[in-house]
């Protein structure tokens, strides 16, 4: 019980903070070029990408993706998505990728996030994670944001926010942004919270407040 006193404490907070950050959000949007987020969802189609037992990450990727457009249009922001549905950008997942790649850095977006799901062949191994080409400062500090926050959604993850290379759509997108791995699908206890809609909803809100956090400490891209 007083565990979920804490919890319902906790998410007051956080919907406190969301608000006061909206509303400058919301001001901000019409004063400089940060309103423009593009979404990308990952996987999709013939691609359904990592599985746990009950859901695919394409799957889960969209959930938390069309909910993170949500909160990003109640605020003001412009959003783009690479995919709204279940489909595939391209018959083979080069292609996929490249037009991904191609979708956000042919826009006026001035930031992206890619939403993942991760998997490991040990069951034990869990927790959200965000990863960043660090070629960018602003990647760095973008991905730490969403990481912080996502500590208020699991308090039990202990990973950080990790550069990378060597993935095309990280490499390759010119933008800042940074990509999400919302969890791990090969932890059940992690796979079936992932499943539900309270989770992805709070994994999304921790994914807007770190946006909004960094928009907060940087102003203009
Ligand atoms: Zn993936």
């Amino acid at each position: 019980m007083k565990k979920l006193v804490i919890l319902f404490l906790t998410f007051l907070i956080v919907l406190t903070f969301a608000t006061a950050f909206a509303i400058s959000a919301q001001t901000k949007s019409t004063e400089n070029k940060t309103n423009h987020i593009y979404i990308d969802p990952g996987h999709g189609g013939f691609d359904g990408g990592a599985v746990g037992n009950n859901i695919y990450e394409k799957t889960l990727t969209l959930a938390i993706g069309l909910k993170l457009a949500q909160y990003l249009k109640r605020t003001g922001f412009v959003f783009s998505l690479t995919r709204n549905a279940d489909f595939a950008l391209a018959g083979n997942k080069r292609d996929d990728i490249y037009k991904r790649v191609a979708l956000i850095n042919n826009s006026e977006a001035v930031l992206y996030i890619s939403i993942h799901a991760n998997s490991f062949p040990v069951q034990s191994v869990r927790g959200a994670q965000t990863f960043y080409n660090p070629l960018f400062e602003e990647n760095r500090e973008l991905a730490i944001a969403i990481q912080n926050m996502l500590y208020v959604a699991d308090p039990s993850n202990k990973r950080l926010a990790k550069a990378i290379s060597g993935k095309y759509l990280i490499d390759e997108v010119a933008i800042v942004g940074c990509l999400v791995e919302v969890g791990f699908l090969t932890n059940p206890e992690e796979c079936d919270k992932l499943s539900t809609n309270d989770y992805q909803e709070k994994i999304a809100l921790m994914i807007y407040m770190g946006i909004l956090s960094f928009l907060e400490k940087y102003g203009e891209i």
